[in-house]
């Protein structure tokens, strides 16, 4: 449930920074606000407590319906009925302080804001649409958490990027500077056995990223990853809900009439398997460039790049 750990450990940084100028000031005993917001179908209970943020609280909520939008977007409802989020403002800090998520019969969210956080961090956030997008898969065992955070890290990108909040080369960029991350190194067995932070998020977003491409390969580009998780998420309640790994995979190859998901996990999840990453980059038509990466359309898989961050309303 945590961020992925790059940025987690600026968040922490930042974090203890702030603990100690908060303690300086002294800002009294916290206060708390609620109200219930909407999100489609969907209800939201939101909770603040701290001091109130300079940006008001009433952008704390915005926030909150935007990344909600965000992951409708990508999964075409909320993913659970109800869920309760708590805010917790703490420090002096201008940034989103890291989230975490519980599932049960009745989830819940809780994140930090440092008391100034501003619009800018709040527009640009991650957090929040990662901790959401938590909430639309099953519990899984801990040897299977690389996919519930594999999941979060790559789902969270490609919904923003959907839904307009985020450039689909800033996306690109990311992916081709961290995936690496993700491939098993010296001694690392498969992703059910070797629980490193890289190997969880990155290892995990990995699988996400490969299965999506073989979906879109496989289908024409008529299905992918989002078409999976979301009759996953339709076959059950999401986070309230505990389910075997295979029963998950399952559904969702059922969803896109392929074996992709079943077929990767075998492939990554018992062996130390390092797909060739380099090579699936050039063929998606993503090149390194000085200070970036440029997105070429004349690579083989570009149509494929191009339909995994499309809206699904312009999906063909
Ligand atoms: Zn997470």
């Amino acid at each position: 449930m945590n961020p992925p750990p790059q940025r987690a450990l600026a968040a922490r940084l930042a974090g203890s920074l702030l603990v100690a100028a908060a303690s300086l000031v002294g800002l009294g005993p916290p206060a708390r606000a609620a109200v219930v917001l909407t999100a489609g179908e969907a209800t939201i209970a939101l909770e603040t407590t701290g001091p109130p943020p300079r940006v008001g609280l009433s952008r704390l909520q915005t926030w909150v319906t935007g990344a909600a939008a965000i992951v409708r977007g990508y999964y075409g409802t909320f993913p659970v009925p109800r869920v309760s989020i708590v805010i917790t403002v703490r420090g002096a800090g201008a940034g989103v302080d890291g989230g975490r998520t519980f599932g049960g019969t009745s989830p819940r969210i809780e994140v930090e804001v440092g008391k100034l956080v501003s619009d800018e961090a709040l527009t640009d956030d991650w957090v929040l649409v990662h901790e959401m997008v938590h909430l639309a898969l099953p519990e899984v065992d801990d040897e299977q958490n690389w996919l519930a955070e594999g999941i979060a890290t790559y789902v969270e990108g490609v919904a923003r990027v959907q839904a307009g909040n985020l450039a689909a080369d800033a996306l690109w960029q990311e992916y081709f500077s961290d995936m690496p991350r993700g491939l098993p190194g010296v001694g690392d067995r498969g992703l059910d056995h070797t629980h490193t932070w890289a190997r969880t998020y990155w290892g995990g977003a990995l699988y996400c990223l490969v299965a999506d491409v073989r979906i879109h390969q496989q289908t024409a580009n008529r299905r992918g990853l989002s078409d999976a998780l979301r009759a996953i998420r339709d076959a059950g309640g999401g986070m309230r809900e505990v389910w075997s790994v295979k029963r998950i995979l399952d559904a969702g190859d059922a969803a896109t009439g392929t074996t992709v998901l079943a077929d990767l996990y075998h492939d990554m999840a018992e062996q130390p398997s390092a797909p060739d990453l380099a090579r699936l980059f050039r063929d998606l038509g993503v090149e390194a460039v000085s200070g970036g990466v440029r997105l070429r359309d004349d690579a083989p898989l570009a149509a494929v790049r191009r339909a995994i961050t499309a809206p699904p309303a312009r999906r063909p």
